[in-house]
């Protein structure tokens, strides 16, 4: 048993105008802040987090944003900033499959939003993980090795999160089986020993995503080197995202 914290965090994505955003919370917040042994993440979109951030104060639940820009400030109209998201959350999702896909986000732009991340003390949740194609071709490795290496590289500290999240596995209710996810999970963490130190590696929490629900959170969690879950879908549901926390409390 690892004694590393286990760590759920709800990505709503585009999800919830502000009512319901809110409406959600009011739905989860009691009964989540009662579940003292993990650290519970929600995500929310921009627009929702100064008024969650209201709602969970003085709550154990902790906020973070879905993305920012690598940037401080200046004339990059639409985009935000680490700096301004440092008083608001204290997470930051990185380099999500679908910013990678659908924004054309290369390691390089998640390194630099890594960078920005930690230099505004936000802790980065850096999402890795292969799609059919290269499931399929046997590659599954080398791309995860390459998201790392990049995505990693100068960094100054540790103090982050993987996701392993196969895209294939993402929103199509399909989940990895734990035996794979852990075989995918033990080398993203030897990977990280060569990348930073064995000790940064045995402290890390690396979570698993990709159609995480109530039923499949435990298979999940059995494994050694699974310390949590990235959950879509499930995390707009309270009842979903409550029973996958309790689960792993
Ligand atoms: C995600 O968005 O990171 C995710 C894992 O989505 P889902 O749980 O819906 O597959």
């Amino acid at each position: 048993m690892s004694q590393r914290i286990r760590v759920i965090a709800g990505n709503w994505k585009m999800n919830t105008v502000l009512d319901e955003a809110v409406e959600l919370v009011n739905g989860l917040r009691y009964e989540l802040d009662e579940i003292d042994t993990v650290e519970k993440i929600i995500c929310p979109p921009f627009i929702s987090l100064a008024k969650i951030k209201e709602l969970l104060q003085g709550t154990s639940i902790r906020l973070g944003a879905q993305d920012l820009f690598y940037e401080d400030k200046g004339a990059y109209t639409g985009e935000i900033s680490g700096s301004m998201l440092s008083d608001l959350c204290q997470y930051v999702i990185v380099g999500h499959s679908e910013r990678r896909a659908y924004f054309n986000e290369v390691d390089e732009i998640v390194n630099r939003k890594m960078k920005a991340a930690l230099r505004h003390g936000l802790k980065p949740i850096m999402c890795v993980g292969e799609n059919l194609k290269q499931n399929e071709s046997g590659t599954s490795e080398s791309v995860i090795s390459e998201q790392l290496r990049v995505g990693l590289s100068g960094l100054t500290s540790s103090n982050l999160m993987v996701a392993y999240e196969p895209v294939w596995a993402i929103g199509t209710g399909k989940a990895a089986t734990g035996t794979y996810a852990q075989k995918m999970m033990a080398f993203i963490r030897r990977q990280i020993a060569e990348i930073f130190t064995e000790t940064a590696a045995n402290e890390l929490p690396i979570l698993y995503g990709g159609s995480v629900n109530p039923e499949n959170i435990l298979e999940m969690l059995a494994e050694p080197d699974i310390d949590g879950a990235l959950v879509g879908g499930a995390s707009l549901k309270p009842g979903l995202f409550l029973s996958i926390v309790r689960q792993a409390a």
